[in-house]
């Protein structure tokens, strides 16, 4: 057994380029593709999850779909700061919620 099975061939995108765009979660700072990050936003004075694929304009911020990274992000309110807005227990329920199902 040699274990190096991880080396699968990428099938290449036939001329259609997808970008995925990176972003940082705000608490462990690594640079992920935005589809697997979870996306709190501002809408008005308000946080809110971005529901996925939707676009909607406005500051973000993103996490990790991980219990440690959404610990994290809610004890040293990276949120609150990043968006300049309070994060309500809803919203780190529906966070939690969120990071299940992608889990
Ligand atoms: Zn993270």
């Amino acid at each position: 057994m040699t274990g190096t099975k991880d080396a699968a061939p990428q099938p290449e995108d036939g001329g259609k380029k997808k970008r995925q765009p990176a972003r940082m979660c705000v608490a462990c700072r690594e640079m992920k593709p935005q589809a697997g990050l979870i996306r709190v936003q501002r809408a008005g004075e308000e946080l809110i999850l971005a529901p996925r694929g939707g676009r909607i304009a406005g500051r973000g911020a993103y996490v990790c779909p991980e219990e440690k990274c959404l610990t994290r992000a809610r004890k040293a309110r990276h949120f609150d700061r990043a968006l300049g807005a309070a994060m309500t227990e809803e919203l780190w329920e529906a966070l939690a919620c969120e990071a299940k199902h992608r889990g």
